[in-house]
């Protein structure tokens, strides 16, 4: 892609597998998106591949004008390290403004232990058992210190932690939001970044026990795209995606999960199928937040599972008037509003 040549507003569905897994089917890669407007291009999430997704869409990192990252699962956080680590290569003249990265905040408190346990699971890193978005790239990097030294002292090259500026995002405290007590209260969304070409607004969304869990929406000259992270069906996502140009959604097909599960009666099982069901979206209520919000187009992705063929999506989504897509990796999507 070359920026210097026309104007971009558009989406680039860099990897549109949901979940933690080394899926079977390589067309699709871990969850990430970028949107690209003008002369450079926002990421949200960072799923496994997103490097060489960027690679394939020409879109070259030293174009990269912030970071996003919508919760703190490892399908959206996974390549997180890889951009800093081998970012460094290509960022070597951001210095002077490095790239934010805007991600969930420290989540204060483990969540409940599942009803289901019958002894006590001991958590991960007792002394920092929930860290947010900045204490997480802060520590992936300290994990690589022994191979970043050697490149900043013998190669004299730049330490990732000067190249980009991984920050937590501050909810408004008037929303009242607690990662136990109140994960998602209705609430209206609020500005995380903005600069000459875009303004992010976030909202809570649901996807328990994780939280907070964000969307985001990019409102650009040209339109606006709001993407969902990992959710239920939640009316945050309504009134972020009011009027949208575009909708990614996330989807998932829970015919397949009860099949996943079907005759493992395990209480491991069965708190899986449980999560599914309160944390994720159907076609259905993907369908349904694009229509109760107005917005003109509607894709799905995060899809789980991530080999079910287009025609079997697109079954499900039905009353829609707007224009219907699954799109595959590395498809380009616009998100300008229709003239009325
Ligand atoms: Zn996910
Ligand atoms: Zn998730």
């Amino acid at each position: 892609m070359d920026f210097t040549q026309g104007e971009h507003h558009h989406v680039v569905t860099l990897g549109t597998a949901g979940g933690p897994r080394f899926w079977r089917d390589s067309s699709r890669k871990g969850i990430a998106t970028a949107i690209v407007v003008e002369d450079g291009f926002y990421l949200v999430d960072c799923g496994h591949g997103v490097g060489r997704q960027l690679e394939q869409a020409g879109l070259p990192l030293s174009a990269l004008k912030g970071v996003f990252i919508t919760h703190l699962h490892s399908d959206h956080t996974v390549d997180l390290n890889t951009v800093g680590l081998f970012g460094l290569y290509e960022l070597q003249d951001r210095l002077d403004h490095p790239v934010p990265i805007f991600g969930p905040g420290d989540r204060g408190v483990l969540p409940a232990v599942s009803p289901r346990a019958k002894t006590s699971p001991q958590p991960i890193a007792p002394e920092n058992p929930t860290p947010g978005t900045r204490s997480m790239f802060n520590q992936l990097m300290s994990a690589y210190a022994t191979n970043l030294n050697d490149r900043i002292i013998d190669s004299l090259r730049p330490s990732p932690l000067d190249l980009f500026n991984a920050q937590d995002i501050d909810i408004p405290a008037e929303v009242g939001f607690h990662a136990n007590d109140q994960p998602v209260p209705q609430m209206a969304p609020f500005e995380v970044f903005r600069d000459e070409h875009v303004v992010v607004t976030a909202t809570l969304v649901e996807h328990p026990p994780i939280a907070p869990a964000f969307a985001f929406r990019f409102d650009t000259a040209q339109g606006s795209v709001a993407i969902s992270g990992d959710t239920t069906y939640t009316p945050n996502m309504v009134t972020l995606s009011q009027g949208a140009g575009l909708v990614l959604h996330e989807a998932i097909n829970f015919d397949f999960i009860e099949q996943m599960y079907a005759g493992k009666h395990d209480e491991t099982s069965r708190a899986s199928v449980d999560h599914h069901y309160k944390s994720h979206t159907s076609v259905q209520d993907a369908v349904r937040v694009a229509r109760e919000a107005g917005a003109h187009r509607l894709a799905l992705h995060h899809l789980v599972p991530e080999f079910d063929s287009p025609e079997q999506w697109t079954r499900f989504a039905v009353d829609y008037s707007g224009e219907f897509l699954i799109p595959d990796d590395l498809d380009v999507i616009g998100f300008s509003v229709p003239d009325a």
